[in-house]
């Protein structure tokens, strides 16, 4: 049987900030049967993609990516925040509303070559979705394509990541 999954996301208004509404997907993640179908059906859509790997973003991301890796039977690298990472790393700056942030991979996470599935919990603005990109290039690995559970269409993440295979589970 089918779970609504829109039902399990909860909207939190003015989190972390006032204006934003916050789309927590905790309740999802807390719930069997949404967690295995959302795993399921991004894992569906992945398959025959043939990913070597899932790379996750800090922090949700790691939640249902790994779980993700482990039915497509690939490995997971994680993209961290700076200075989190013990080894050498290779780094992207993306633009926030204010100033810039930046994600770090491991520079032996991926292989030249590989094919790497790049999975977050919400795509927004796109500029975490392709700092992602850019790390995975800058290693030689190629992004055969981007699921997320949420897209928030309204700020056209899409339009960042054009010509790259996106998807979602849920749309608002
Ligand atoms: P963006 O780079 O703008 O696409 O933002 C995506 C990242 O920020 C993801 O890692 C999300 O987890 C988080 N994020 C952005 N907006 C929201 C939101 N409204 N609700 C929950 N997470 C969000």
């Amino acid at each position: 049987m089918s779970t609504d999954l829109a039902a399990k996301i909860r909207d939190v208004p003015d989190f972390p900030k006032p204006g934003i509404v916050f789309k927590d997907i905790m309740p999802l993640l807390a719930d069997p049967a949404a967690l295995k179908e959302a795993v399921d059906r991004i894992a569906d859509w992945a398959e025959p993609r043939r990913p070597d790997l899932v790379l996750g973003a800090e922090a949700r991301g790691y939640i249902t990516g790994g779980a993700l890796a482990c039915r497509l039977g690939c490995g997971f690298v994680a993209a961290r925040k700076p200075g989190k990472l013990p080894w050498r790393t290779v780094a992207a700056k993306y633009a926030l509303e204010y100033g810039f942030d930046s994600l770090e991979v491991h520079a032996d996470a991926i292989v030249a070559g590989q094919k790497v599935l790049i999975h977050d919990d919400v795509l927004a603005t796109g500029g975490t979705a392709k700092a992602t990109v850019e790390l995975v290039e800058q290693l030689g690995g190629e992004v055969v394509g981007l699921p997320f559970i949420i897209e928030l269409e309204f700020l056209n993440g899409r339009e960042r990541l054009e010509g790259y295979d996106v998807y979602s589970l849920i749309k608002y």
